[in-house]
């Protein structure tokens, strides 16, 4: 996992009460990803979860119906 960071404005997550992990729609990638992850056992930061300060969690958190990409484009417009 990545260290707790707003992906919008850098704001660092100091507690859970700060934010929070949001998952994305998968795209094809994501799925890709897991399935590497998977074969080799490993573990890391999936590429469709990001980390959101309260500020834009609420905002984010609607948006995890799109894949990350595209919600990342409607959040910092
Ligand atoms: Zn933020």
């Amino acid at each position: 996992m990545k260290p707790p960071i707003c992906r919008i404005c850098d704001k660092k997550l100091v507690d859970m009460d700060d934010g929070g992990l949001i998952y994305f729609k998968k795209r094809p990638s994501d799925i890709e990803w897991e399935k590497r992850m998977e074969k080799i056992g490993g573990v890391g930061h999936p590429p469709n979860a990001e980390w959101f300060c309260k500020k834009h969690y609420n905002k984010a958190i609607k948006l995890n119906h799109l894949p990350i990409n595209e919600a990342l484009e409607i959040l910092r417009s």
